[in-house]
């Protein structure tokens, strides 16, 4: 028991703003003590689980609260194997490319580009075919495996806030759905903005807790899950990248896109379409935008030091 209690820890201040003007926000209602790494794959479906989370008064973030600690978090993520989402290469290929292209456009004689949570390596390998010269972070053992296997990509296996990396270098970092499932946004933002060459260009995707979605569905919305420790809105966001030394230039919302057959592989009493390897990969070519808009598309250029 002390053991597992040693894994997590209460915030007495914000982790996006350092505020100690807290309140709480939602009752959790699983039991954390029991946390495993199968509740914590990208491809969990089982929605509207959540820690107890708190609300921060000034800056409005709601975070899990007790949290995992950095640590026992990073160890569950380098456990993690998760064929599903690889299967799913096809549909997270679209949303990356869109998210590479547009930093083309900031940065058009490209460089070197460092993803952060690089699962399997999708975004580097559409990088690489773009002439970027790709670098990244994974926990998952798995992952980093399959990202060599399948594109030859040689990927660091690690914790991205402890890593060791060459400071002022990189051309571009993306952070794809990452930060709402670490403990510690702050020193995430803070280590890209240390490895970020000057005028370099961060990219975040996460969920906006603010969105039509997430008021529709209330207590049911799909990013409730265990694995999500923050809840970011526009205002914590901006504190947060502020902070952290960053200028955003350009806010959007994000539609995730995926393939017919995943949509319909999540769903069991729709099994019955997939039973045929024929109409399988008939669906996997059919890629559906589920316009949902209920991310954030974040790109922040790295303040030049006063
Ligand atoms: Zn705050």
């Amino acid at each position: 028991m002390k053991q597992e209690l040693e894994n997590f820890k209460y915030f007495t201040k914000c982790p996006v703003c350092s505020s100690s003007a807290l309140s709480p926000f939602k009752k959790g209602t699983f039991n954390f003590l029991n946390l495993n790494k199968d509740q914590i794959k990208i491809t969990d479906s089982d929605y509207g689980k959540t820690w107890d989370l708190s609300r921060c008064m000034y800056c409005t973030h709601i975070f899990a609260n007790p949290s995992p600690s950095p640590a026992f978090i990073h160890s569950l993520y380098s456990k993690i194997e998760d064929p599903l989402y690889q299967e799913e290469a096809r549909g997270r290929s679209k949303n990356f490319l869109r998210i590479i292209s547009f930093l083309e456009k900031i940065h058009p004689t490209k460089g070197v580009l460092f993803d952060v949570g690089a699962a399997t390596g999708i975004l580097l390998s559409i990088a690489l075919r773009r002439g970027w010269k790709p670098e990244g972070i994974e926990a998952s053992a798995w992952a980093v495996r399959i990202a060599q296997e399948k594109y030859n990509l040689k990927i660091h296996e690690g914790y991205f806030e402890k890593a060791d990396l060459p400071q002022n270098y990189y051309t571009a970092v993306t952070m794809v759905d990452f930060i709402e499932h670490i403990p510690n946004p702050f020193e995430a933002m803070a280590k890209a903005n240390e490895i970020l060459a000057p005028e370099g260009t961060l990219c975040i995707v996460t969920p906006d807790v603010n969105s039509l979605a997430a008021k529709i569905t209330r207590g049911k919305w799909w990013h409730f899950r265990p694995a999500h420790l923050g809840y970011f809105s526009s205002k914590s966001l901006s504190i947060l990248l502020q902070r952290a030394g960053f200028r955003i230039v350009k806010l959007r919302k994000y539609s995730w896109t995926f393939s017919a057959r995943y949509l319909i592989s999540r769903k069991p009493w729709l099994n019955f379409l997939l039973k045929s390897p024929h109409l399988a990969s008939f669906w996997e070519k059919i890629s559906i935008k589920l316009a949902l808009c209920d991310s954030f598309e974040i790109y922040a250029r790295k303040e030049s030091r006063k």
